[in-house]
């Protein structure tokens, strides 16, 4: 045995020569697995530009654009178009990017900038788009989101919508102030991603629009840039536990919607947050928001404008977060936890259990916004799983301290890339031994290059069916997403084992 060790590890063509097996037989961390070039052609990347820390341009970045985030936000509310003070472009992808994810068409309207308003602002645009907005589509409400040029040009927003307001009186009447309401978020897209993008639209809602009136018992939920599956399992939660709730941002009921004819023209989904639900939002018990990064701004701003109760993350995703979730709202609210809902979380346990042999040791490698990648990171140490490579495309205050915290519990000391790109992350990955990838869309090039095998989870995942429909969070989510992991780590490993099957 001595003779064969390289680097204290044994190649696979070593131990296929090898005359017999030792009895005590050959870990894991014995073998040495060389990667292969891609192809032939294959050019190692140079060390030096390997680290994000050490350039200034960021290679194929792990985040979108900050205004997404807001337009992600707008369209869960009831009756609410997004318009983007911008040129078509920054509204043409994210509606593609939609379309892509839900397989619904989504309403965005643009001021359509072009030379002039590039040099002479765009408040003509504003003025005249709002128009036209309230005239073909009666909206409730109009988010107004700006983007990288009408930010650099410096259009003065609040001062155009207050002209706009006046003109719109002159056509609509006085009324139009209370059939449309208006929320402008900046959204400047060289100072963020979609995920501060999210948060600032949050937060615009609530101060814009709240208000102080008599106690309503209920709790806010601000979800995060999570599944309609997901905000489905949430409120399941809340029902099970008696709780009423305002979930703010609820594309459950906008981008998954039943289709039905026929539709009224203008259509809007039936679902998503109603006007009135936010201006209670300053009434209530407690506001939860899920992912810290994105929501934790207002749920902040609630708490210093109106004394309403913070609870800022985790996302209940795997056991330790949803428990934390679920005696936080038992706590807040009283209502005790159901036996039906210990139930979800026996089912977890035991789908845990019985397959604990499959997942235990696994390094796995994870990639997505800070909260949902910091709640995996959990969700995999507690299957017995290796943390081994954890990445946040976005740079967060939260994410590394959570992973770390999360890992330090488990003895495990992943390599942390928060605010990186995948470019350092893929190095990674090409160079350590990664039995699996926890990622999204992405991470799908990454994962068939280096031959590992890819679960999909968090935004964005394009290039399957049906995802937007399940949930991950909670307990019934977690035994879903359990089974997936199981299911690839099954596939990829023993692909020919009937034993297994
Ligand atoms: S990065 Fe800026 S210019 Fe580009 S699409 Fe996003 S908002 Fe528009």
């Amino acid at each position: 045995m001595e003779d064969l060790k390289i680097n204290g590890r044994l190649t696979i063509e070593q131990i296929n020569s090898l005359k017999e097996i030792p009895i005590e037989g050959i870990n894991y961390e014995q073998i040495y697995i060389e990667k292969e070039p891609i192809c032939p052609q294959y050019i190692p990347p140079d060390e030096d530009l390997i680290p994000s820390s050490k350039r200034t341009v960021v290679i194929d970045p792990g985040r979108i654009c900050m205004p997404f985030g807001a337009m992600w936000a707008s369209v869960g509310i009831h009756k609410c178009i997004p318009f983007v003070q911008g040129a078509q472009g920054c509204t043409t992808y994210p509606r593609y990017t939609f379309s892509r994810i839900f397989r619904e068409p989504v309403a965005i309207a643009t001021a359509s900038f072009h030379e002039d308003a590039a040099v002479f602002g765009g408040r003509k645009n504003l003025i005249q788009g709002l128009r036209n907005l309230i005239y073909r589509y009666r909206p409730e409400v109009i988010s107004i989101i700006t983007v990288c040029s009408s930010e650099i040009i410096g259009d003065d927003m609040e001062g155009f919508l207050i002209e706009a307001k006046e003109e719109l009186e002159e056509e609509f009447g006085p009324e139009i102030h209370d059939q449309v309401k208006f929320v402008i978020v900046h959204t400047p897209s060289f100072a963020g991603s979609h995920v501060s993008g999210y948060d600032r639209a949050a937060k615009a809602f609530v101060q814009t629009l709240a208000k102080k009136r008599s106690p309503n018992n209920k709790v806010n939920i601000i979800p995060g840039m999570i599944t309609p599956g997901d905000i489905r399992e949430i409120k399941h939660i809340l029902e099970l536990m008696n709780i009423d709730y305002i979930m703010l941002f609820d594309i459950s009921g906008t981008l998954d919607c039943p289709l039905r004819v026929p539709q009224q023209m203008p259509y809007y989904p039936k679902g998503g947050t109603k006007v009135e639900e936010i201006i209670d939002m300053a009434n209530s018990v407690a506001t939860f928001a899920l992912c810290p990064d994105e929501g934790g701004s207002a749920a902040a701003y609630l708490k210093k404008r109106y004394e309403v109760e913070p609870v800022i993350g985790p996302l209940p995703l795997g056991i330790h977060n949803t428990d934390k979730f679920v005696k936080k709202l038992s706590e807040l609210t009283g209502k005790p936890v159901p036996e039906e809902l210990k139930d979800e979380r026996g089912i977890l346990v035991d789908a845990m259990a019985d397959t604990f042999h499959y997942t235990m040791g696994r390094k796995v490698a994870i990639v997505g916004d800070p909260d949902i990648s910091a709640a995996a990171t959990r969700f995999c140490c507690e299957l017995g799983m290796e943390p081994v490579a954890v990445m946040s495309g976005t740079f967060s205050k939260s994410f590394a301290k959570e992973v770390w915290n999360a890992c330090q519990e488990y003895n495990y000391n992943p390599t942390i890339f928060n605010g990186g790109d995948m470019f350092e992350w893929e190095d990674y990955i090409k160079k350590n031994r990664v039995d699996l990838i926890l990622g999204n869309s992405k991470a799908v090039n990454i994962s068939k290059e280096a031959n590992v095998p890819l679960v999909r989870i968090g935004f964005p995942v394009y290039d399957r069916v049906g995802y937007q429909r399940r949930a991950y969070v909670g307990y019934r989510g977690g035994e879903f997403l359990l089974s997936l992991i199981v299911n690839t780590i099954l596939d990829a490993k023993f692909p020919d084992d009937r034993v297994h099957q």
